[in-house]
């Protein structure tokens, strides 16, 4: 009964409608631009549907007795956390962190929301019921979700209503008895070619006069209207496994979402022209803490990963020796392993919500503020102690086919602890996460997928205990007074 790899791969077979080239992809299934990642996603459900793996990475719902993910599970305690964030973390391991927008990521964000029910039903009930409904349905199906919720750029220095075309933004154009029709935009759908549904909402503050933005539905991805607009595929452009290693199989896909009229059910609608509430489904409810809680888990793998990379190329150039080369690593293995930390810390402070436990928001917003600047500098570290070994690379696996080609590679590409195949193998790999357009595209990832720098340090500055910093200075203060020092002056004159 546990959703595996084939379920899944047979659920996008469902007439979505994605244009990529200028032209509409029938089937994403079997297109070159997107079934590697469609496949490596269904590899992730079928490791969960895998005998000795179904206890780890699932929990029975409570309302069907069907395993699914534990990404919707709602943990009761520190311990339930823990076993939630092990099946997490295992889930990334699959991926080295390179599917930023895996199922589990959207499911958390809807089952914190679930876990906040009181903020929806003080905003309304038929909303709240909606939003219920929902969470069961998704978690039940353990649907992959992917979501928009930040508003296309155009002018920033304008709000939603300000801009020159008023339907730029995904926005109400009509309502009647069976439910609403929208039409704009919403970047950006990161896996939305290979999603079930999609969460559109906005996490950009709104303002007054936005209210026709204020909006949060979930829909599915074959929606009447709905137009994905696909990103370059860098799945199809990969030449081989062996030459890109990464993005020819972990290509997640972003896009633009145009809603073009499309209908959606009001009991499929969650907020509505509420500029308050848009707000408060993340941040008066566990999602938002929750969400992000999945992306450092991921990143914690990921950087794992680009500690590997980091040693690997020390031992691959012979550089292990040099003193210099040492301390650059263990920089990266400290940076590695504070986020490792950090996600320990959100568990162990976190504390109980109503029914549920939640890991602590300020450590896990330090955590993005930190890790949004480590990552590249991580990445810059890696490129430093690599040089030129992450050019100086055959063209492609081509080039081992021609005997003559071959031997000069085999002459040229040396390494004191690998062979000439497994050196242009391993540089491949270190260029396919930090230098291709895939690993540009995942620096500019760990920067912005949790808002710009200004966001996640406002999130920081606004859940600090600035009490308990200020209350120590205080204490410090108030141990002595101009009084008293001139008292004891005087007493020793
Ligand atoms: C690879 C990738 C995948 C993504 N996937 C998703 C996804 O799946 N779903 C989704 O909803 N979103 C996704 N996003 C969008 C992401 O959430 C946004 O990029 C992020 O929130 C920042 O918004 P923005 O890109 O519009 O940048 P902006 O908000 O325009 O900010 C860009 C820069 O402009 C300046 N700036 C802008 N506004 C201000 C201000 N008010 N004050 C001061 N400076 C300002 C800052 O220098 C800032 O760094 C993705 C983004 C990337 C890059």
């Amino acid at each position: 009964m546990v959703k595996d790899g084939a379920k899944h791969i047979a659920s996008l077979r469902d007439a979505r409608t994605i244009y990529l080239n200028g032209e509409v992809v029938e089937n994403p299934v079997d297109h070159p631009a997107f079934r590697n990642a469609i496949r490596s996603y269904g590899q992730m459900y079928d490791f969960q549907a895998q005998p000795e793996n179904v206890d780890k990475m699932t929990f029975v719902s409570p309302d069907t007795g069907n395993r699914i993910n534990r990404a919707w599970q709602l943990p009761a305690s520190y311990e339930e956390l823990v076993a939630r964030r092990e099946a997490l973390e295992t889930w990334s391991e699959l991926h080295y962190g390179f599917l930023g927008r895996s199922p589990d990521h959207v499911a958390s964000c809807i089952a914190g929301m679930f876990m906040g029910l009181p903020a929806f039903e003080a905003y309304d009930q038929k909303r709240a019921r909606a939003l219920a409904n929902y969470y069961r349905y998704a978690r039940d199906n353990d649907l992959f979700i992917t979501y928009v919720i930040i508003n296309p750029q155009a002018d920033r220095s304008k709000t939603a209503h300000q801009q020159a075309d008023p339907y730029l933004t995904a926005a109400v154009v009509d309502e009647d008895a069976e439910g609403i029709t929208v039409r704009g935009a919403k970047m950006l759908a990161t896996s939305g070619v290979m999603a079930n549904e999609v969460l559109v909402t906005s996490i950009q503050p709104l303002q007054e006069g936005d209210e026709m933005y204020a909006l949060s539905f979930a829909i599915p991805m074959n929606s009447k209207g709905l137009r994905i607009l696909s990103r370059k595929s860098y799945e199809q452009h990969a030449v081989s496994i062996y030459d890109n290693p990464l993005s020819s199989r972990f290509d997640e896909n972003d896009a633009l979402l145009y809603f073009d009229n499309v209908k959606v059910p009001w009991e499929r609608v969650f907020v509505y022209k509420d500029v308050g509430m848009v707000q408060k489904q993340f941040h008066a409810t566990p999602a938002h803490v929750f969400q992000n809680y999945q992306c450092q888990i991921r990143l914690m793998v990921k950087m794992r990963f680009l500690a590997g990379l980091a040693i690997g190329v020390a031992k691959t150039n012979g550089i292990i020796g040099f003193p210099q080369v040492r301390e650059a690593l263990g920089q990266i293995a400290a940076e590695a392993q504070m986020v490792d930390a950090l996600v320990c810390s959100m568990e162990i402070k976190g504390h109980r919500v109503g029914s549920y436990f939640m890991p602590d928001a300020h450590t896990l917003y330090s955590a993005q503020v930190l890790t949004q600047q480590l990552y590249g500098k991580v990445v810059n570290s890696i490129r430093d102690l690599a040089g030129g070994g992450l050019i100086m690379l055959p063209s492609s696996v081509h080039d081992f086919d021609d005997p003559y080609l071959r031997g000069i590679i085999e002459k040229t590409q040396k390494s004191p602890v690998a062979t000439s195949e497994e050196r242009v193998k391993f540089f491949k790999l270190v260029w396919d996460a930090i230098g291709s357009e895939f690993g540009s595209r995942h620096t500019q990832y760990e920067m912005f997928y949790a808002g710009a720098t200004f966001v996640t340090k406002n999130h920081s500055f606004r859940t600090y205990d600035w009490g308990s910093a200020s209350g120590l200075v205080d204490k410090c203060l108030s141990g002595y007074s101009l009084e008293q020092e001139l008292a004891h002056r005087k007493a020793a004159e």
